[in-house]
């Protein structure tokens, strides 16, 4: 893996896309399965260090979407062909947890389609209550595997919890959840060795979803302060090494679903989606939230899709896959399709 991981030539790395791209069309084909991604709540009481919307950025309006607007970003989303909807956000205790079940069953009711949740660190109690209310999958990055550097950009919760997303995302398989994890790269402080043991992790945690993506510094915080300075040995937050991590992620846990993520068509709004899915990625995740929201969800700067509606990113990706030669996906893309799991 160390070996990959600090190749950079391009001829060189030609096997590893090649294997990557063999491993993902035989054992996951070669549908690229759309999930629509709402960003329900800019708001969040968490400091992560790398995150703009952690509660010390007072500079940033918070929005909260009714649940209506949920919903209806839901309805969206099915419209449109999708088989899965995202539900994002931030640690907002603006919502009940009642709350959240309430618009999981609407949105089952409604439209039928796969419920995932990424609403970061909760008590297995809301867990227990969403799962009840029909929510099939959790994404819960664990960001790193080196614990010390975890601690470092993970400091406690408002009532002195600590941080610990790895034992979280045990438990939330035991409840019954398809689980997704993945990690930032070239978070300052990181090593080569650092993302061999994130591989490792992915495949010890037998992961349904895996979304790797550059770190990309946000000047409004204090990990993004601290990423001026390339530091030596560091692996580079950029395009190859993150194609480098998405391919021995498919190499690793060939059965995930894999996202070519918003952050890679950050870096490189041309081709960088595409090259994604053509060295192991198989999922994309198209924006539905309402166009007012979106600038306002800055986790970092000049993210992709910020000035687009849903329709314009529906249209937009699907062209994107029709010249790669992909097709999308049809229901709800399970990575473990056992009739009691996906329910
Ligand atoms: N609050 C939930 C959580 O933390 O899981 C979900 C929202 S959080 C904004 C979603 C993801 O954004 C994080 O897991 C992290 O990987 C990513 N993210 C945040 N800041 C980032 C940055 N500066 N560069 C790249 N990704 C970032
Ligand atoms: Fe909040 Fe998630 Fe950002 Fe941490 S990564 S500050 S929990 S939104």
């Amino acid at each position: 893996m160390l070996g990959w991981l600090t190749e950079t030539d391009a001829d060189r790395l030609q096997p590893l896309w090649a294997e990557a791209d063999r491993v993902r069309r035989e054992r996951v084909g070669e549908a690229v399965h759309l999930r629509g991604l709402v960003e329900i709540s800019n708001y969040c009481v968490r400091r992560c260090a790398y995150c703009g919307l952690r509660v010390e950025r007072t500079a940033l309006a918070r929005y909260r979407m009714t649940a209506d607007e949920v919903v209806g970003s839901a309805r969206a989303a099915f419209k449109f062909g999708y088989g899965t909807v995202v539900l994002q956000a931030g640690e907002d205790p603006g919502w009940r947890a009642e709350e959240i079940a309430d618009m999981v069953r609407r949105i089952k009711a409604e439209t039928g389609l796969a419920v995932t949740l990424s609403l970061g660190e909760q008590t297995p109690a809301e867990w227990k209550l969403w799962r009840a209310a029909g929510a099939d999958r959790y994404l819960l990055r664990f960001e790193t595997s080196n614990r010390a550097l975890y601690d470092l950009i993970h400091p406690a919760g408002p009532t002195g919890q600590l941080s610990d997303r790895i034992a979280m995302l045990r438990d939330l398989r035991a409840l019954g959840y398809e689980i997704g994890s993945g990690v930032m790269i070239g978070i300052p402080g990181q090593t080569y060795a650092d993302l061999a043991g994130d591989l490792e992790t992915f495949r010890e945690l037998d992961l349904d979803m895996i979304g790797v993506g550059p770190f990309i510094p946000h000047p409004d915080t204090p990990l993004g302060q601290a990423a001026t300075e390339p530091v030596p040995g560091q692996p580079p937050a950029d395009e190859l090494m993150t194609f480098k991590m998405i391919a021995l992620t498919r190499l690793v846990c060939p059965r995930a679903n894999i996202p070519s993520t918003t952050a890679l068509a950050t870096l490189n709004l041309e081709q960088g989606r595409e090259l994604g899915l053509q060295r192991g990625a198989n999922i994309v995740m198209p924006n539905v939230t309402p166009l007012q929201y979106r600038a306002l969800y800055e986790i970092y700067p000049d993210k992709a899709c910020i000035r687009e509606d849903g329709a314009q990113c529906n249209f937009c990706l699907r062209g994107r896959l029709a010249a790669i030669g992909r097709p999308v996906g049809r229901g709800p893309g399970s990575a473990r399709p056992d009739p009691k799991l996906t329910a």
